[in-house]
């Protein structure tokens, strides 16, 4: 098994590469989901979270409600590393979980947002970082519906470019054309088949 890591800020193209890395038949883990998954209704991810936030946390129908918890974390730092104690050993273990369930000669890749701000970047044969210049990026982000000002308070919030830059063993530069991208991928893929041949 070769185990892969892939990151990149908001709007580099992260999850594009993770597309185009499953049509070459890799396993991708995608950490956000999984983050939904462990505070979904009913898990025991979700009663901590109100343990510790209380009832306020959730919507009328029992569900999470983001909005609000977002309201809290976003502002406190404290509180956000309270969230985040409960969150990421869940996220982890669950990961971890599917990465023992893939075949033996798979290509796994963990698809995860936060690497390096979570400190997440050791266990990896390979982390691939995608990048993309600040400009490109927001213009995307733009023609995906989220607003300038989003985009950048959530860029405030994530590792900076050289720190994820440090943690790379591949970059892939996604500032091109989505065909540029596409043969990046293409060669990205003919390296992790020969490490793992
Ligand atoms: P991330 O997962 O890193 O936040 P995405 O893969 O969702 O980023 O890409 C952000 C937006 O940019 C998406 O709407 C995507 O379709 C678009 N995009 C990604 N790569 C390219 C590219 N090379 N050219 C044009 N648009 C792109």
């Amino acid at each position: 098994m070769l185990r892969v890591g892939l990151t990149g800020g908001i709007g580099a193209g992260k999850s594009a590469v993770a597309r185009l890395l499953i049509d070459h038949g890799a396993v991708v883990i995608d950490a956000d989901a999984i983050a939904r998954e462990v505070v979904a209704v009913g898990t025991p991810g979700l009663r901590a979270v109100v343990d510790e936030f209380g009832p306020q946390m959730l919507c009328a129908d029992g569900s999470l409600d983001r909005e609000a918890l977002g309201a809290v974390v976003f502002a406190d730092p404290a509180a956000r590393r309270r969230l985040e104690a409960i969150t990421h050993p869940l996220v982890g273990a669950e990961a971890t979980r599917r990465m023992a369930d893939a075949p033996a000669d798979a290509v796994v890749v963990y698809d995860v947002p936060l690497l390096v701000e979570a400190g997440l970047s050791g266990g990896y044969d390979v982390i691939v970082v995608v990048v993309a210049p600040r400009e490109v990026r927001l213009a995307r982000l733009a023609d995906r519906g989220l607003a300038r000002e989003q985009a950048l308070a959530r860029m405030a919030n994530q590792a900076s470019d050289s720190a994820r830059r440090a943690v790379a063993d591949i970059l892939v530069d996604n500032s091109g054309s989505p065909e540029d991208l596409h043969d990046q991928v293409a060669e990205v893929w003919k390296r992790f088949s020969a490490s793992i041949a």
